[in-house]
């Protein structure tokens, strides 16, 4: 998979144009093993589903959602709404609503409740600070996100969910994890499944690589055992580049 995050990006008519940009790009056999998934903003969903509509392998994700279905709760989405506009997908947990806007392992475990409750497909983000690297705390660090809010999960739930491995220090920095470091955390986080889902389960989920990734380093990261696609920041706002890197596993 191959996921575009277009963070708060786009109006409505640059958002259209560049999804028309992306499919005039796309041949056909591009999404025959790959699932193409953009993450934009509320405004584009109804439209950037319906002009994905007919494709195989594409999806419209949101890249946030509530966790109540509904209620006075102004100026929040819940995943009903995302539902009825065609999207099939709700990214939860990124650093960035992490960091800006304050959510809790708590407020992340209900979120990805809702979304599987309505039948969309979840995309969970996880990943370590810098600091924590440094002080040598990442697995412990990541196994505590998904223990405090994936791991509730019903086993069944598994199939409609995709992890997102994404270290903060190289969002949106230019600096890259390497392939090796990447695979490393990769079957970290597939053991962690295996241990709460079994082994059937843990290799059936997808586990993206996310952070500065771009065509030039899509292919060797795409390349280790464990990586199987990648959410994409920066470089999902270029449609060039987010159909090359979505070709680095052809
Ligand atoms: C992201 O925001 O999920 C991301 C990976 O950003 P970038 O590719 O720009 O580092």
């Amino acid at each position: 998979m191959v996921a575009g995050n277009w963070k708060m990006h786009k109006n409505f008519q640059e958002g259209t144009d560049l999804i028309q940009e992306i499919l005039d790009l796309l041949e056909k056999h591009d999404l025959d093993h790959t699932t193409l998934v953009l993450g934009t903003p509320f405004i584009h969903l109804k439209k950037a589903s319906r002009m994905l509509k007919g494709l195989k392998n594409a999806g419209v994700a949101a890249q946030n959602c509530h966790w109540e279905d509904q209620g006075a709760f102004t100026g929040e989405i819940a995943a009903p709404m995302i539902h009825s506009t065609g999207a099939g997908w709700v990214i939860i947990g990124h650093s960035e609503r992490r960091e800006y806007f304050g959510e809790t392992h708590e407020q992340l475990r209900k979120k990805a409740e809702s979304v599987i409750r309505h039948q969309l497909g979840l995309i969970f983000c996880i990943g370590e600070t810098l600091a924590v690297r440094e002080s040598g705390q990442h697995f412990e660090w990541v196994k505590r996100q998904l223990t405090e809010s994936l791991f509730q999960l019903p086993a069944a739930a598994l199939a409609n969910v995709v992890l997102a491995y994404e270290p903060v220090w190289a969002i949106g920095t230019g600096k890259t994890a390497t392939a090796a470091q990447a695979q490393e955390m990769h079957a970290f986080l597939r053991r962690l499944l295996s241990d709460q889902y079994g082994p059937d389960i843990a290799a059936q989920v997808p586990i993206l690589y996310g952070g500065s990734c771009k065509p030039s380093n899509a292919r060797e990261l795409f390349a280790q055992p464990d990586v199987d696609g990648g959410l994409i920041g920066g470089a999902s706002l270029v449609a060039h580049d987010f159909v090359a890197i979505l070709r680095s596993f052809a």
